[in-house]
């Protein structure tokens, strides 16, 4: 198959590194891709949102499958476009409908679905302008820390924590009225605060049956012990020694299939992956947000765990076969690190030369490219914010973060940064 994948990240590194293996790919394409996708197929220099180069991208290479990476086209109908136009409506699309991707787009909108099929979530109530002054007042009489959430959109930064009521005051404010995010914070979802572990659970779904592909922990903080600003992501772990068989079964039970039977009996059109952001508190596990596409740094271990071709996998997604499917794990422990550039998540600067090993152990560890690009003398130098994610395999999780680190100690660019503890809560 002639398969184009769209993103430019980590995430669509594994994807591509992934899909470039399967017996069903013969032509891999990587819009816009980066140096690592390079690798693993042909980038193509069409943005993500670019629905109309998309398309005569797509019939002009006899493109079979369109594979999805990141939240925003997904949001903002990539689908559906493909599908309306008579000329890529025969293409087989990994993604969800702009609906579907509502679960992601719209605090508000995945709020009222968990509740419409009693999915356990933080109590929570939605406000607009027109009501901020009841939302005053539910803030004032709310219990502390509370939670704000801007409603759309926000490049991961649309949540905050408030410990005091005059801090939740401030950002309800900062969000509503003075439009801190734009239209994404026009509504504002205020919620009870959970307190417990975080955890990752990714499925396929054709809107109707569904295989769970992997699950992770990631440490969104800059800083060591869990400090610092947020990120998009600094590292993961995968499998969980705390998911046991039982666990899961609850989170299945509890969780994703109402999930699931929901969009089917909503008429959502959904052929894609789901993300679930759950929290385990005691033994009960909530929804704290629901992803429609896979996570990034996530991928960078599930890819290498997941034993199935992925390819077949879309493909019995397309013709409803997942049911019959069987997932195959690799047992290892896995863990990425990410690098950063300087200054990361506030200002940096790109264009960094990167020096890269060439011998890493390709049973062992994996080099995932994030924010780079080559350079015009051919070498490959710092793009963005993430610059890649060095993923290994490991006995436990120990052992698989120190060999990331050994391989990161081979890598150099200017002002590269990592956190040294991921997975320190595994240590032995
Ligand atoms: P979200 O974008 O909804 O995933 O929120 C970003 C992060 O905020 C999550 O990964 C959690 O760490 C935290 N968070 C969000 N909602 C809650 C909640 N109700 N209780 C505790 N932490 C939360």
């Amino acid at each position: 198959m002639n398969i184009l994948l769209l993103g430019s990240g980590g995430r669509e590194h594994a994807l591509a590194w992934k899909m470039a293996q399967s017996k069903h790919c013969s032509n891999l394409f990587i819009a816009p891709g980066n140096a690592g996708t390079a690798q693993c197929g042909k980038n193509v220099s069409i943005g993500v949102n670019d629905f109309d180069a998309i398309k005569k991208f797509a019939v002009e290479n006899n493109i079979e499958m369109i594979v999805v990476g990141p939240e925003d086209p997904l949001v903002n109908g990539v689908f559906d476009a493909l599908k309306a136009d008579t000329s890529t409506q025969h293409i087989i699309v990994i993604g969800p409908s702009a609906e579907g991707a509502q679960l992601e787009g719209s605090k508000a909108f995945s709020k009222k679905f968990m509740q419409r099929h009693n999915i356990p979530t933080a109590a929570y109530a939605e406000f607009t302008k027109d009501s901020f002054e009841e939302g005053k007042k539910y803030i004032r009489q709310h219990s502390l820390p509370v939670v704000l959430k801007a409603d759309g959109l926000a490049a991961g930064k649309g949540v905050v924590i408030a410990q005091t009521t005059a801090d939740a005051l401030k950002a309800f404010e900062e969000m509503i009225i003075n439009q801190q995010f734009g239209e994404a914070s026009s509504k504002v979802v205020i919620e009870q605060f959970l307190d417990g572990i975080e955890l990752s659970i990714f499925a396929l779904t054709d809107g109707k049956d569904y295989k769970i592909i992997g699950h992770a922990k990631d440490y969104k903080r800059i800083g060591v012990g869990d400090t610092g600003l947020n990120t998009g992501g600094m590292g993961c772990v995968s499998p969980l020694p705390f998911l046991t068989d039982e666990f899961l079964q609850k989170i299945e039970t509890k969780i994703i299939q109402p999930t699931i039977q929901g969009l089917q009996t909503e008429n959502i059109i959904y052929n894609g992956f789901v993300f679930f952001g759950l929290i385990k508190v005691g033994d009960e596990p909530f929804v704290i947000e629901y992803n429609c596409r896979m996570g990034d740094p996530e991928t960078e271990v599930v890819m290498p765990r997941l034993k199935n071709d992925l390819v077949e996998l879309f493909l019995s997604v397309h013709n409803n076969t997942l049911k019959d499917t069987v997932i195959a794990y690799d047992d290892r422990a896995c863990a990425t690190v990410v690098a950063v550039s300087g200054g990361y998540p506030g200002d940096y600067e790109k264009g960094k030369q990167i020096s890269l090993p060439d011998n890493v152990l390709e049973s062992k560890s994996f080099i995932f490219h994030a924010g780079t690009k080559p350079d015009n003398k051919g070498e490959v130098v710092t793009n963005g914010g993430r610059v890649l994610a060095v993923t290994s395999f490991g006995k436990d999780i120990a052992e698989a973060v120190q060999l990331s680190k050994n391989v990161l100690g081979n890598i150099h660019f200017e002002g590269m940064y990592f956190r040294s503890d991921i997975g320190y809560e595994f240590n032995p």
